[in-house]
């Protein structure tokens, strides 16, 4: 069976470099036969026919590399986001922390190796968080974020009331709130405190950024975990202007009324690729290997 495959880069040269390699070793990878043909009436010759395993289509493929970072990830999910569904995700890191990337650039051969056997059945999948915003205005719009979507000020304060499902759970006055993905659970809500998350764990996580508690605003002061049936609901003060982001997209906005995050079984699919465990990947990217 042939594979689609799409390789997804970013312009440093050692990713255009591997990029390169790798499209030349993917389109060497083939299976050898001999076929037979009549070369002439009655001379029967065989001749050496390769089978190619992988061929490469950038609409609809079923395997999309990304070389790069995490950022890179980022980016190549956001591409194909409407046909995430279909697709496995694999990547490999060209010096860059890559949490979300399993080979190095000299692990090619490998890569392949594991692409030629893994399949739609043994992919890994992970939660996407699903993000409605809505606008004051009555428009609506939503996204999907892979690591965490982030309601933030800067200048002055941000004042929201957080509700959790149907009743107000706090009144929150700071710099933001960031709502994560189990596998964004290392990035952005790791540096405002938050807990890493096993990917496997179907919950979103909600941190604060700097929040003030005083006798008027009063949250809850950590990070919090919340199950899949329930929903987050973060409504800004009426006319703030406020910065809103989706992964690594940010959105200057004035006129949003309320932003509801939830899960919804939506999830990213990675090619079982031999995955490094999720605990070592945290310990060698974050304490590092002795
Ligand atoms: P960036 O500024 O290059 O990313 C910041 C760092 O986060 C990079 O080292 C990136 O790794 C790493 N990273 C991204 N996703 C990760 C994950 N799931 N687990 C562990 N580390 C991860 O911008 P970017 O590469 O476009 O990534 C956007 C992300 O940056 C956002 O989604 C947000 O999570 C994060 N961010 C973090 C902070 C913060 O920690 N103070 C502030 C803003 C944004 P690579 O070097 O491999 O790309
Ligand atoms: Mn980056």
């Amino acid at each position: 069976m042939v594979k689609k495959v799409w390789i997804y880069d970013n312009e440093s040269p050692k990713s255009q470099e591997t990029s390169r390699r790798l499209r030349k070793k993917l389109l060497a990878s083939g299976t050898l036969r001999t076929e037979a043909h009549e070369a002439s009436p009655g001379l029967i010759q065989t001749q050496l026919v390769q089978d190619g395993h992988f061929e490469f289509d950038e609409i609809s493929p079923e395997i999309v590399i990304s070389i790069g970072g995490d950022g890179t990830m980022l980016s190549a999910f956001h591409k194909y986001e409407e046909q995430a569904d279909n697709i496995r995700f694999v990547g490999v890191h060209t010096g860059h922390l890559g949490f979300y990337t399993d080979f190095l650039a000299n692990q090619l051969d490998e890569l392949i190796e594991a692409l030629r056997t893994e399949n739609s059945k043994n992919a890994v999948r992970y939660p996407l968080l699903k993000v409605e915003v809505k606008f004051d205005d009555g428009n609506e719009k939503s996204y999907y974020a892979l690591n965490e979507s982030t309601v933030r000020r800067g200048d002055e304060t941000l004042v929201a009331e957080v509700d959790i499902s149907e009743f107000i759970f706090e009144k929150f006055r700071g710099d933001g709130l960031v709502v994560s993905t189990p596998t964004g659970s290392t990035a952005y809500n790791k540096s405002i405190g938050g807990a890493v998350m096993h990917p496997q764990v179907e919950a979103m996580q909600m941190a604060e950024i700097a929040s003030i508690n005083n006798r008027v605003f009063r949250t809850l002061g950590s990070p919090m975990i919340v199950a899949k049936k329930d929903t987050i609901r973060i409504r800004p003060e009426i006319g703030t202007k406020l910065w809103f982001t989706i992964d690594q997209k940010e959105y200057k906005l004035a006129n949003l009324k309320e932003v509801i995050y939830s899960l919804d079984g939506r999830t990213i699919s990675f090619a079982n690729c031999a995955h490094t465990p999720f605990w070592s990947r945290v310990r060698n990217s974050f304490i590092g290997t002795d």
